[in-house]
């Protein structure tokens, strides 16, 4: 099969870790790697935001990233890239003139309106599949008014959805939000995220820590992900004499790069007396990742609310156990109990719990770990989505086709 994939904002090139880098690059990446591996072509279109990159880029055996004009080739944040929308459709409609796919996946709000559009503009339209990797709504719910999205995501975003072929929800919790939105069940197929089993391992060697015990997170430094709860959780356990650091990875820039969320952090952990035990490491390259997993006794994420949530599959692929707030995608991945321990959202008592709970028991926290490495190995490899995803494509395929019809998605919009 010949696969477009459309990512507007996440290039598989990027680095991970800052403000608008993270799963959904990891996503696109190994998913088109690992259905490259299975023989299709795959095509991953992206907005030039860069004037020195080439046009065409070869990532990986069969997969190449294409860099599309649209704005100006510089980083724009995500939330102002809509008016650009219209001519990056545009720029993948001549692309598929002479490489016609069989399939285009969009990735997030924006690429699905991008998609239906170049979609609409050829002959012999490919069968459109959009997977969403966060929904407005959900934002909005958490977030109000901090939600920096452009207010037509409102409307924009379920119509994206009902005209998509198939949507793909990366867990049982965005399938529901997607009926709610009006998407027929019959066109969702729930495929999860995956994990890169081989990178990620509990064996080979872990960084020294610097106290007893240390906690980790990884991620996006975005308010949402619920740092600050466990700089809290951190001097709560302070308090009862139980000496863990707190490893932090991520951030806009590397550590005193400037980045706000880790100045706001850093003044954080003054505010809570914890300075000395809160490393803000900044942004780590995947490849260095391993060993920073396998120096924690526990991985926390903590978040108030997660489309999917990869860093916890990293964690169970590393052996970890993990403290996970029980929203979104990580109520199906981290099971309580067996993989990990489940705390509400925003409630550092609880992950202060939590925490202590596994480090007073390191026998039961390597149990747990053991079982989370089982559990991806059976469920979350990248082959085994691609196998899943390769079968959403034909059953889009099979079906009478909805998403060339109906015109342009984008029509009007900051034209
Ligand atoms: N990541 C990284 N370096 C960093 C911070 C994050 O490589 O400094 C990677 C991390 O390993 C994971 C991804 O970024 O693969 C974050 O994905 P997740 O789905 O957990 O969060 P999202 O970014 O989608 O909110």
């Amino acid at each position: 099969m010949r696969i477009a994939m459309i990512s507007e904002h996440a290039s598989p090139l990027a680095t991970l870790g800052g403000v608008d880098a993270g799963g959904q690059n990891v996503h696109v990446a190994a998913l088109s790697t690992a259905l490259a591996r299975r023989g299709h072509q795959v095509r991953v279109y992206t907005r030039r935001d860069d004037a020195t990159l080439p046009r065409t880029v070869t990532f990986a055996p069969g997969v190449d990233v294409v860099h599309v004009a649209a704005g100006a080739p510089e980083h724009i944040p995500k939330d102002a890239l809509l008016p650009h929308m219209a001519a990056l459709a545009a720029g993948i409609a001549e692309d598929w003139r002479v490489w016609r796919p069989d399939v285009a996946h969009g990735h997030f709000w924006m690429s699905g309106l991008a998609t239906l559009d170049a979609a609409a503009a050829i002959p012999e339209p490919p069968a459109v599949l959009q997977t969403f990797h966060a929904l407005g709504v959900v934002k909005r719910r958490h977030q109000g008014p901090a939600d920096t999205s452009p207010r037509e995501r409102e409307w924009l975003e379920p119509d994206v959805g009902r005209r998509a072929d198939r949507v793909v929800a990366t867990c049982s919790d965005e399938a529901f939000e997607l009926k709610k939105l009006g998407v027929q069940q019959d066109r969702i197929s729930v495929i999860p995220c995956g994990v890169d089993l081989d990178h990620f391992r509990p064996e080979g060697d872990g960084e020294a820590k610097r106290r007893p015990y240390r906690v980790l997170i990884v991620g996006r430094l975005v308010p949402r992900k619920g740092v600050g709860t466990v700089i809290e959780a951190i001097s709560q356990l302070a308090a009862d004499g139980i000496d863990a650091e707190l490893v932090i990875v991520g951030g806009g820039a590397p550590a005193g790069g400037g980045d706000p969320e880790l100045t706001r952090l850093a003044e954080l952990a003054d505010r809570f007396g914890v300075t000395d035990r809160v490393e803000l490491r900044g942004q780590v390259p995947q490849s260095d990742l391993p060993p920073v997993y396998r120096s924690a006794d526990v991985v926390v994420c903590a978040p108030w609310y997660e489309p999917f949530g990869i860093v916890p599959l990293e964690a169970m692929a590393s052996g970890r156990a993990v403290v996970a707030s029980s929203v979104g995608g990580l109520i199906d991945t981290v099971v309580h109990a067996r993989t990990g321990l489940h705390v509400p959202p925003r409630d550092p008592t609880a992950v202060a719990g939590a925490i202590r709970e596994l480090l007073e028991d390191p026998a039961r926290a390597d149990r747990l770990g053991s079982a989370g490495r089982r559990r991806v190995e059976s469920r979350y490899s990248w082959d085994r989505v691609a196998a899943d995803t390769e079968r959403a494509y034909r059953t889009a395929l099979r079906r009478p086709r909805l998403a060339a019809a109906g015109g342009s998605a984008a029509r009007g919009v900051g034209r």
